[in-house]
Formats: structure tokens, sequence, C-alpha cells
């Protein structure tokens, strides 16, 4: 049995099997999707972001496509231009940046299992978790499996659509800009972004309120005459 079991090896998966190994839990992560992934993601860290990986001792350097000491805020009352010495932004790529997580995580003793988990069950000395392939068994559980949650689904707390927010991103071809946009004249309840990664550009808009807006992020892309590879959109729980 482990001392601690954690379904989801996504950011926050990943760091919370990792500090676990390191206070000496015997730890066990479950992921459905082999890794390296997708996840639709603008893949953009903030500046907390980078102190919590720091104060971990997770060095990110090698794997950072742009660091983006110039961020763009464009709104109804103007375009202002924040310039930092250190970065505002930085960018990374979502497939790249789990996966180191995620084999920081195992390098620190934690093991991984490819499993699709589809019920908990918890007793008052053990949580009882059944996969597809196996089961499993551990004094305690992390549910870190993402916006459709089985662990919150299990604990009585279905993630409806009316509680998400939901953004939808895009790659573009382009590695000239070193700055990272933040447009608040794009859409209702949101904005739209623009990331500079190494050889592209990520694109996407995001909104409290839950509508399909692939068409407002093709015609953003569209109007800065760049040309679209793909759209994805994935909700945001906020509640
Ligand atoms: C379009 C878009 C752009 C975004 N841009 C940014 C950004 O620029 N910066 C930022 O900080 N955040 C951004 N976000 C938010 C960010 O993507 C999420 O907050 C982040 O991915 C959450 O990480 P997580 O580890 O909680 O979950 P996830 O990264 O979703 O990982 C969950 C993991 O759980 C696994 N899983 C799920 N169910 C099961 C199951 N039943 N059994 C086994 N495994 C399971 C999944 O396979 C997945 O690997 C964006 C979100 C979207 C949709």
């Amino acid at each position: 049995m482990h001392d601690l079991i954690v379904i989801g090896a996504g950011p926050a998966g990943s760091t919370s099997s990792y500090i676990a190994s390191l206070l000496g839990l015997k730890t066990l992560i479950i992921d459905f999707q082999e890794f390296p992934r997708f996840k639709p993601c603008g893949g953009g860290l903030t500046v907390k972001s980078l102190k919590l990986l720091e104060s971990l001792d997770i060095d990110i350097d090698s794997i950072v496509e742009k660091y983006c000491k110039r961020v763009y805020l464009i709104t109804y009352s103007g375009v202002y231009e924040l310039v930092s010495s250190e970065p505002i932004i930085t960018t990374v790529s979502r497939e790249v940046f789990d996966k180191h997580l995620l084999q920081h995580a195992l390098d620190q003793g934690v093991e991984f299992m490819l499993d699709k988990i589809v019920s908990i069950e918890c007793r008052s000395d053990e949580v009882i978790v059944r996969g597809l392939r196996d089961i499993y068994r551990a004094k305690v559980l992390i549910g870190a499996d993402g916006a459709f949650s089985i662990t919150a689904k299990f604990l009585g707390n279905h993630v409806c659509m009316r509680d998400c927010a939901i953004a939808y991103m895009s790659y573009v071809e382009d590695s000239h800009i070193d700055y990272a946009v933040l447009d608040f004249t794009r859409i209702k309840y949101g904005y739209a972004w623009i990331f500079p990664k190494r050889n592209s550009l990520n694109i996407g808009v995001g909104s409290l309120r839950i509508e399909n807006y692939t068409k407002v992020l093709i015609d953003y892309v569209s109007e800065l005459n760049l040309k679209l590879r793909f759209v994805r959109g994935y909700p945001l729980p906020i509640k």
C-alpha cells in the first residue's frame, strides 16, 4: 500500500507528488495519458509560478521558450507597456513542461502508473482507487485530475460547465517577437493573449462566460495577418 496516490500528472499532480516524495511519503502518481501529452494552454508562467518552482529547486531554464520582459496591455482606455528587468511572463511548451515536472517527481522516487481511474472509495483507514487496469490502495489521495476530475465527482463535487470559464488557443508560425500581449478589448469578461514561443506564437482567448469563441479567435488571428494552425478549447473550473 502507498502512503499517497495522486491522480493526474499535470503540473498540480507532479508537483504535489514531488513534494510528498521529498517528505518521505511512498507516492504513486496515476495518469491515463502517456507523457509528453498535449494540453490546450497558453504556456505562460507568471512570476509567482517561477518563484514556486525555484523554491522547490526545479530548474526550468533548459525548457523555457521565451522570457518576456515586456508586456503590452491593450485596454479600452489605451495601450500600456510594462517593462521589467526580470521576466514578467515566461513561456513554455506544456508538452515539455509537464513532462519535465513529472520527470522531477520520478527522479525523486515517485512511481508512475498508466491507468484511467474510474471509481474511488473512501474507507476509514484507506482509499481504494479503481482503474481500468488495476486497483490501488493508499492512506491518502490527491485528486489533481483536471477540469473533468473524477475525484471531485466521487466527493460529490461534480464540475458543471456553468461553474467554468473557457479558453481557446491556437499556434501560428512566427518567431520574431519577444514580448507578450494581453488584449482586454477582444472578448467580454476575458482577454486575448499572444505569447511568443521559440518558433511560433501561442494566441488565444479566454472568458468567464462559456461560449464557443472559435470564430473570435479565427478573426483575431486573421486581423493580425497570421496563419492559424488549429483551434482547441478547454474549460477552466473556477468555483
Ligand atoms: C486554452 C487554455 C489556455 C491556458 N493558458 C494558461 C497559461 O498561459 N498559464 C497558466 O498558468 N494556465 C493556463 N491555463 C490553465 C492551465 O492549463 C490549467 O490551470 C492547468 O493545466 C491545470 O493543471 P492541473 O495539473 O490541475 O491539470 P491538468 O494539466 O489538466 O492535468 C490533469 C491530468 O489528469 C489526468 N486525468 C484526468 N482524469 C483522469 C483519470 N480519470 N484517470 C487518470 N488520469 C486522469 C489527465 O490526463 C491530465 O494529464 C490555460 C487553460 C486553457 C484551457
